[in-house]
C-alpha cells in the first residue's frame, strides 16, 4: 500500500476515534466545530506546501538516497531491524531538537507561536502548525534522511508514528493516574504534553518530546514546578488570546505580525 495513503488513513481513523472519545470523557465536551475546523484547513494549506516542496516526500528521499549508496549507515554496514529502530530513535531526538530550536530561534518561534497560541487543548491542536513551520521541519528530516542514509521504512514508520503521536499527545484526555506515570515515564502522553500548552513560560519552554520522554528527562527541559491540576490550567499564550487570532487566515497571517510586545517572552529568543 503506498506509504502516504497509509499514514493518511491511520491519521483520519484515530483523529475520528479521539473526536469520539473528546465528546464522551474530555474535560471541556463543548466541542469548537469552528476552531477544530481552522485547525484542519491549516493543515490541509501545510500538507499542499509540503506536496509542492517535495513531491515524494522523505520517503522518497530515503529511496532516492538507498539507490545512490548515500549516508552513513550504509557506510558502516547497519541494515535490517537494526537500521529501522536505529531510524526511530535518531529521529525522535532530531525532532526534539528541532522544538526546543522553535522556541530558542525568535525566527522559528514566530513560526511555531501558531501551534501555541491555540487557547483549546484537543486533538486537532496536533495538526495545527504553519506551512513553514512544516517545511522547516520538512527540510531538517530530508537532510537527514540523505546524510545518514535512513532506511525507508523506518521513516516511514517513524512518519506515521509521528502523526499518529501529534493527534494523541493533544486529545483533551488523561490516562489514569498509575497507568499515566507507567506510561509517561517512556512515551509523551497527552497530560505530558498538556503543560507544554501552559501559559507559564517555565513550562511552555520545557516537555518537548514527540514520541519519547527520554529526551527531555536528559537534557532536563522540564519545569521546575508542574501545574497543579494540568486538566483545567489555561492553555495558550499570555498575548495572543482574543478568538479572531484562531482563525484559519489570522493564523497564516500570524508570523508576518509582530505579536502585541509580551514581557520578555520574544526578547529572550535568540536571533540564530
Ligand atoms: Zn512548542
Ligand atoms: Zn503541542
Amino acid at each position: 500500500m503506498n506509504p502516504d495513503l497509509l499514514r493518511l488513513s491511520a491519521v483520519l481513523g484515530l483523529l475520528a476515534l479521539l473526536l469520539i472519545l473528546q465528546w464522551r470523557f474530555g474535560y471541556r465536551r463543548d466541542m469548537q466545530l469552528r476552531a477544530m475546523l481552522d485547525n484542519l484547513l491549516l493543515a490541509l494549506a501545510g500538507s499542499g506546501l509540503l506536496r509542492l516542496l517535495v513531491p515524494l516526500g522523505t520517503v522518497g528521499a530515503a529511496l532516492w538516497a538507498q539507490s545512490q549508496g548515500l549516508g552513513l549507515f550504509p557506510a558502516i554496514g547497519l541494515d535490517g531491524l537494526a537500521a529501522v529502530l536505529t531510524t526511530l530513535l535518531l529521529m525522535d531526538a532530531a525532532i526534539w531538537a528541532q522544538h526546543v530550536a522553535a522556541h530558542r530561534w525568535a525566527w522559528f518561534w514566530r513560526l511555531h507561536r501558531v501551534h501555541h497560541c491555540a487557547t483549546r487543548f484537543e486533538t486537532t491542536l496536533g495538526l495545527r502548525f504553519h506551512p513553514l513551520e512544516i517545511a522547516v521541519s520538512l527540510v531538517w528530516k530530508v537532510a537527514l534522511v540523505l546524510a545518514l542514509g535512513l532506511p525507508a521504512a523506518g521513516i516511514a514508520l517513524y512518519e506515521v508514528l509521528l502523526a499518529l503521536a501529534a493527534l494523541w499527545t493533544h486529545a483533551d484526555l488523561a490516562l489514569p493516574p498509575r497507568i499515566e506515570r507507567a506510561v509517561s515515564s517512556v512515551l509523551v502522553t497527552p497530560t505530558w504534553h498538556r503543560v507544554h500548552h501552559s501559559p507559564e513560560r517555565e513550562c511552555t519552554d520545557s516537555h518537548y518530546g514527540n514520541l519519547l520522554t527520554l529526551w527531555d528527562r536528559l537534557a532536563n527541559t522540564r519545569p521546575a514546578r508542574l501545574p497543579a491540576d494540568p486538566q483545567h490550567m489555561a492553555i495558550g499564550l499570555e498575548y495572543q488570546r482574543e478568538d479572531s487570532e484562531q482563525h484559519v487566515w489570522r493564523l497564516l497571517t500570524n508570523p508576518f505580525r509582530s505579536a502585541p510586545t509580551p514581557a520578555q517572552h520574544e526578547e529572550t529568543r535568540t536571533d540564530a
